[in-house]
């Protein structure tokens, strides 16, 4: 059975992908610090929950040294923090952006690379956003980190040509998960007004483009996915119900 390791495993699109990486025939090692919720989804699906905290090199160390074997790897831990403007930016804010979306894929793409290589038909596939590619008001440290994410999977892609391994990027629109709640510390009234009287995607629309990038033969590389919701033409436009 190939084994795929999701980072980000405990909510969201990375719980999300887990399952359809379970039903599709993988054995799934699923990363997060919430190790409880890991547990939990591990027990569901057969998998396994290994801790992980990919803004501590020392925690990525030992997530990978569990790993025996990689064929799959979803990096897609990560998310934003407030929505400050420049003038107004909290370094410790930037600071975990770049820590959890730009080091912390690299520090896990890093430790499971050679065991991609390994598997003689490897598969990174990353969760970026669209703002790895549009900006928006408030938005400037995460889309910095986003573009960043977005930068480092083009290089790999020239740095890994010849090597059994695809990379793909996924970029998903506005989805309905953890996400504003923790952008916004919490706070679930601020949370649920981002998606109010619009449709957004949901966890599953983002696993499902996913298993279909992987399922692709091997010499297909998908290179990206953009998905929105049909609500969303830019980061900015959204149309909804109510006002
Ligand atoms: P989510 O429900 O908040 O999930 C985020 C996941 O990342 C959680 O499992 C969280 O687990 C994990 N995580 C955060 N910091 C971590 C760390 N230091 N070490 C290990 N795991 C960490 O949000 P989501 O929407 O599913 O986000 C998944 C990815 O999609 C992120 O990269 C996000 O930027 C991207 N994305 C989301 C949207 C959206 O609208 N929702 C749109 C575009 C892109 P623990 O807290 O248990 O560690």
């Amino acid at each position: 059975m190939p084994a795929a390791v999701i980072t980000g495993a405990s909510s969201g699109i990375g719980a999300a992908t887990a399952r359809v990486m379970a039903e599709s025939g993988f054995e799934v090692f699923l990363g997060a610090r919430r190790l409880q919720r890991l547990e939990a989804l591990a027990e569901e699906i057969d998998g396994r929950a290994i801790a992980l905290d990919v803004t501590d090199p020392s925690s990525v160390a030992a997530f990978a040294a569990e790993i025996p074997d990689c064929a799959v790897l979803v990096n897609n831990a990560g998310g934003a923090l407030g929505l400050d403007s420049l003038r107004e930016a909290d370094e410790d804010e930037w600071r975990w952006m770049y820590e959890a979306n730009v080091l912390g894929s690299m520090r896990v793409a890093k430790a499971l690379l050679p065991r991609l290589i390994g598997s003689g038909n490897g598969h990174l596939v990353t969760v970026t956003s669209i703002a790895a590619f549009e900006t928006y008001r408030g938005g400037a440290g995460y889309s910095a980190a986003k573009h960043a994410q977005r930068a480092m999977l083009r290089t790999l892609r020239l740095e890994l040509l010849g090597e059994p391994v695809r990379i793909t990027e996924v970029a998903p629109g506005m989805v309905e998960t953890e996400f504003s709640l923790v952008r916004f510390g919490g706070d679930e009234e601020a949370a649920s007004r981002v998606y109010e009287g619009m449709e957004p995607l949901g966890a599953e629309d983002v696993a499902e483009c996913i298993r279909w990038a992987i399922s692709q033969p091997p010499h297909v590389n998908v290179d990206e996915i953009v998905i929105r919701p049909r609500d969303q033409a830019t980061a900015t436009e959204v149309h909804r119900s109510r006002p």
